[in-house]
């Protein structure tokens, strides 16, 4: 595995890109062209993911449901944009026990429909409003470029759907929820997203706006890392979700719906890795600390295994996730540059002479190198282990934003715009005509990412207002991120 080195970044991002999935053992090629296969490593981050979510979920009044895989084709076709957009993505069962089915049915895309027939028959009053549910699940778009985690026939999110009384409401949901996925984004895996509004032709097929938050990966392309819906009453009225309010009127309701998926491990990877490989975040690290054992002989290894035993104990008991490398037949060496692959933040070295002076030798994964090393008493270890964690978590957020900010450039002409794109973002006045945005799109590859929310925030200094449409030059009534997405 940690024999041969990765393509660096710079070479082949791409490549880099898939010879690390397989390598840190995230994820595999399934035997179904486009399908993945999460692996152990992959599937314990994204349990991770799944914690830190779920628990801001239920903190803002959400539960948790189920519902099934399978949904009539007719439900597709109620709402006009929905079927629109997801119509040539469906994967369609026809035949169930050896018979043709008399309806069709389809692989869910995403649960809109059978969800909004479900609340037609649960939602009668005002009373019964609102209702917020989550499920996770997974869910099939039979895409025909893929890649893992990125783009995948099947992948695991989550989706939020909620029915609320008003308009205003429903907004606040939407706004409350991209908060969410922002605060996770920021905090937990130290990615400093851009939140902001996406454009007619960038939003969900049945929405009245999306609202998204966008990241810059390690080669300046912009990553869409979740989405929050606005709907409107499009599937209220498709589905004859109704209410009766408290002057005893009968309303339609206000829906929202928002998700983030797998794609976010891809995100993860692409803004933190390294030409070494991975680089975990560590409030999301399947392992935060990994104690490798250095010995050359039987009575080395005695002593050596008798320590790094207690001082796992130690480390678990601090509350940390903790891995004691007891591999035998691999030199210290390559498990350093195994586990420097599989991103773990904190490599414990201890060796016979850091344990006749009861200490060992810390290295920090974001900082190869001696640089990154420093030598800590074992009593403490579990103190400076804790309090180097924090101290890596935001060293990376720190270093994902000066790198974004660098890369983004306020562009207020066409060709400042073709040459930001060329490795990063355009932040350009646009004046929100879907023919300039079509234009930009054929002319430099580079889409309108979003319309940020925190126009400062973007370049970390007030920007501009106003000014000329960077296509047409008629008058502007937004800044807009553009960039080359996955
Ligand atoms: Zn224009």
């Amino acid at each position: 595995m940690a024999d041969e080195k990765l393509p660096t970044r710079a070479e082949d991002f791409s490549e880099w890109y898939n010879q690390l999935v397989l390598r840190a053992q995230l994820a595999d090629y399934a035997p179904v062209r486009g399908c993945m296969i999460v692996r152990p490593y992959g599937w314990a981050l994204w349990e991770n993911i799944q914690g830190a979510l779920d628990r801001r979920f239920k903190a803002t009044g959400h539960q948790n449901v189920a519902f099934p895989l399978l949904i009539p084709k007719s439900f597709i076709e109620k709402e006009k944009h929905h079927v629109e957009g997801f119509s040539p993505e469906l994967a369609v069962v026809t035949i169930g026990g050896g018979e043709e089915l008399a309806e069709p049915l389809v692989l869910r895309p995403t649960s809109e429909t059978i969800i909004g027939h479900m609340w037609s028959k649960w939602i009668q009053s005002y009373r019964d409003l609102p209702v917020l549910m989550n499920q996770w699940n997974s869910v099939i778009r039979w895409e025909l470029r893929t890649k893992l985690f990125l783009r995948t026939l099947e992948f695991y999110w989550q989706e939020g759907h909620t029915a609320h009384a008003t308009h205003e409401e429903a907004v606040a949901e939407t706004r409350q929820m991209l908060d969410v996925y922002t605060d996770f984004a920021v905090n937990e895996a130290a990615i400093p997203v851009i939140p902001g509004v996406k454009s007619d032709a960038e939003k969900f097929a049945g929405a009245d706006t999306t609202y998204a938050i966008e990241a810059m990966m390690g080669d300046g392309k912009a990553l869409q890392a979740g989405t929050s819906h606005y709907l409107g009453q499009n599937f209220a009225q498709a589905f004859e979700v109704k209410y009766l309010d408290q002057n005893g009127t009968l309303q339609h309701c206000w829906t929202t719906s928002w998700g983030l998926s797998t794609r976010f491990i891809g995100a993860i990877i692409m803004v933190h890795g390294d030409d070494q490989g991975l680089v975990l975040p560590p409030r999301l690290a399947p392992i935060e600390a990994v104690i490798v054992p250095i010995y050359k002989n039987d009575d080395e290894k005695a002593s050596v295994m008798k320590a790094a035993k207690e001082l796992k104990v130690q480390l678990v008991k601090a509350d940390l996730r903790v891995h004691l490398d007891e591999r035998e037949g691999f030199s210290p060496g390559w498990k350093f540059n195994d586990w420097e692959m599989r991103g773990v933040p904190v490599r414990v070295e201890l060796g016979p002479k850091d344990v006749a002076r009861h200490a060992a030798m810390l290295a920090r994964r974001d900082r190869p190198g001696k640089e990154g090393k420093v030598s800590a008493s074992l009593a403490d270890l579990p103190a400076t282990v804790t309090k180097l964690l924090a101290e890596i978590q935001q060293a990376l957020h720190d270093k994902a934003l000066a790198f974004r900010r660098a890369n983004t450039q306020e562009a207020s002409t066409y060709n400042d715009l073709k040459k930001a794109v060329e490795g990063g973002f355009a932040f350009s006045p646009w004046c929100d005509s879907g023919e300039c945005e079509a234009k930009i799109k054929e002319e430099t590859r580079a889409t309108m990412r979003c319309i940020p929310l925190d126009r400062a925030a973007v370049l970390g200094k007030e920007v501009a207002s106003g000014g000329a449409c960077v296509y047409c030059g008629k008058p502007a009534t937004n800044w807009a991120i553009f960039g080359r997405a996955y």
